[in-house]
C-alpha cells in the first residue's frame, strides 16, 4: 500500500481529471460507494473459485460477528447499489465511480494491495452498441493523453448455455493432461475449469495454449453480438487483435471481455479490463438486466504515462508575494487575496513565518515563481509593490496595486 506524495499526485490529479471529464461527456454519471461490503457479495458475484475470492481479499468480521470485506472490485457494489437503490428495473444507468481496491496479492512493480481504479458501469443496455462505445471512449482516452504502446484485445465468452458446453470439451482436455496440472488447476478442474485458463503460473501456459477456446463454442446469438462489435469497432478505426485465451478472472463475465494491454510495464501489462455481465444481477437479486463496464488501474495509467513521455501540468506558484518591515503583513494578505480575485488563473503564494528581505527572495525562487511580489512599508504608503522577475535578468519594475491584477495577468499569458 503505497502514499501519494506530492511530487507525483499531480500526475495521478491530471490523469484522473482528463479519463473523468471524458467519460461524463459520454454521459455517464459518477456513483461513490463504500469500501466495506458483505463479504457474501464478492463470493457470490466474483464467484468462489477465483483467485481474488480464495485468496485476495481482506475480510473481517465487525463488532457484531458480520463478516465484511474491503472491496476488491466496484462492479458487484455498483450492482448492489443499483438494486438497493431501485435504479434498475425499467430503467438504464450509465455510471462511473472511483477510489481505492483492495487484493491480498504479492506485491510487486504494478501490482498492489492497495489500488487506485477507475470504473465505467453501463446497466440495462444489451449491446453490441455499448460494448463498442465503452471501447472507443478509452481510445479516446489515450489519444488526449498522449498514450502509444496500447494494444485492444477481445474475445467473447458467450452466453451461460454455451459456456457448459464449452466446460464439457475443457475438462475432457485437461483431464487428458492431468498429470501436467498444478495443484489450483486440479482442484479447479471439477470447481471451475475455466479459471485454469487465467492461471498466471508460467508452468501451465503450454497446457493452456493448445487448450480447446471458447470462440469455436460460441451459440449463434452471441457469434452475431461478437461480429457486430468487431464491426463498429472496424467502422471507427478503433484496432483490435482477438485473443481466444482471454477469459479474465471473476466469472461473472458473458460475452463481450476485453483488455487494454502495453507491453511498456512488463509483466503487469493490463491497464484497463471490462467485459459484459449479462447474469450477474438477477444472480444478486435483481431483474434480469444487460450489463457490462470496465476497470482501469490507475498506477499502471500513470506508469504507461510516464513511460510515454507525459508530464503533469505545472501547479507552482506564478508570483510569490514578500512582505519585509513592520506592519506590512496585513496589506500583502490583502493584495495577495485581492490578485486572487481578480487576476482570473494566475496562482498566488504568500511568504509565510516572516525573514529577512534575502531569505524571503530565496524562498521566492524555490517556489519557481515567475515573479515576486515586494512590499515594504514605503511601497505600501505608496500603493504600489515592486514587480521582480524571477526567471529572466529583466528590471524590477513597480506596479500601482490597482493595475497589478491586469499586470500580472497580462504579462503572465492569463489574461
Ligand atoms: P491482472 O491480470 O493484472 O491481475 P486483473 O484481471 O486481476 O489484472 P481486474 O480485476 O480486471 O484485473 O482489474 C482491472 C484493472 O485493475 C487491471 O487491468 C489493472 O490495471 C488493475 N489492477 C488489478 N489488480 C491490481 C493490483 N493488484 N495492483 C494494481 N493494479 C491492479
Ligand atoms: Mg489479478
Amino acid at each position: 500500500m503505497n502514499d501519494i506524495l506530492p511530487d507525483v499526485s499531480g500526475t495521478w490529479r491530471h490523469l484522473e481529471t482528463v479519463v473523468r471529464d471524458i467519460v461524463q461527456s459520454y454521459g455517464y454519471e459518477e456513483i461513490r460507494l463504500p469500501l466495506l461490503e458483505h463479504t457474501e457479495l464478492f463470493r457470490r458475484s466474483i464467484g468462489e473459485v477465483t483467485d481474488i475470492v480464495e485468496k485476495e481479499m481482506y475480510t473481517f468480521d465487525d463488532r457484531n460477528g458480520e463478516s465484511l470485506t474491503l472491496r476488491p472490485e466496484a462492479t458487484a457494489s455498483v450492482v448492489r447499489a443499483g438494486i438497493t437503490n431501485g435504479m434498475l428495473h425499467n430503467q438504464r444507468q450509465k455510471l462511473w465511480t472511483s477510489g481505492p481496491m483492495f487484493r491480498y496479492e504479492k506485491p510487486q512493480k504494478g501490482r498492489y494491495r492497495q489500488f487506485y481504479q477507475f470504473d465505467v458501469e453501463a446497466l440495462g443496455f444489451e449491446g453490441p452498441d455499448v460494448d463498442a462505445e465503452l471501447i472507443i471512449m478509452c481510445a479516446r482516452m489515450w489519444q488526449a493523453l498522449g498514450l502509444s504502446r496500447l494494444t485492444l484485445e477481445i474475445n467473447s465468452l458467450g452466453t451461460a448455455e454455451s459456456r457448459a458446453r464449452y466446460r464439457e470439451t475443457l475438462v475432457a482436455y485437461f483431464s487428458g493432461v492431468k498429470s501436467q496440472l498444478d495443484e489450483d488447476s486440479i482442484r479447479r478442474l471439477d470447481q471451475n475449469p475455466l479459471r485454469i485458463l487465467d492461471s498466471k503460473n508460467p508452468e501451465m501456459q503450454d497446457i493452456v495454449a493448445a487448450a480447446p477456446v471458447m470462440i469455436d463454442f460460441l451459440d449463434e446469438e452471441s457469434a452475431e453480438h461478437f461480429q457486430a462489435l468487431k464491426a463498429l469497432l472496424d467502422a471507427a478505426g478503433v484496432a483490435y487483435a482477438v485473443n481466444p485465451r482471454l477469459v479474465r478472472g471473476l466469472d461473472y463475465y458473458s460475452r463481450t471481455v476485453f483488455e487494454w494491454v502495453t507491453d511498456a510495464l512488463g509483466s503487469q501489462g493490463a491497464v484497463c479490463s471490462g467485459g459484459r455481465y449479462d447474469g450477474l444481477v438477477e444472480k444478486l437479486g435483481g431483474r434480469p438486466t444487460p450489463a457490462i463496464g470496465w476497470a482501469m488501474g490507475i498506477e499502471r495509467l500513470v506508469a504507461l504515462y510516464d513511460a510515454c513521455g507525459g508530464e503533469a501540468p505545472p501547479t507552482d506558484a506564478d508570483v510569490y508575494v514578500v512582505a519585509v518591515g513592520d506592519n506590512t503583513l496585513e496589506a500583502a494578505f490583502a493584495l495577495a487575496e485581492r490578485l486572487r480575485d481578480e487576476a482570473t488563473g494566475v496562482r498566488v503564494e504568500l511568504n509565510l513565518g516572516g525573514g529577512s528581505f534575502k531569505s524571503q527572495l530565496k524562498r521566492a525562487d524555490k517556489s519557481n515563481a515567475e515573479y515576486a511580489l515586494i512590499l515594504g512599508e514605503q511601497e505600501i504608503a505608496e500603493g504600489r509593490a515592486g514587480l521582480k522577475p524571477l526567471r529572466s535578468a529583466a528590471e524590477q519594475s513597480s506596479v500601482a496595486f490597482e493595475e497589478l491584477p491586469a499586470t500580472l495577468a497580462g504579462l503572465l499569458g492569463k489574461a
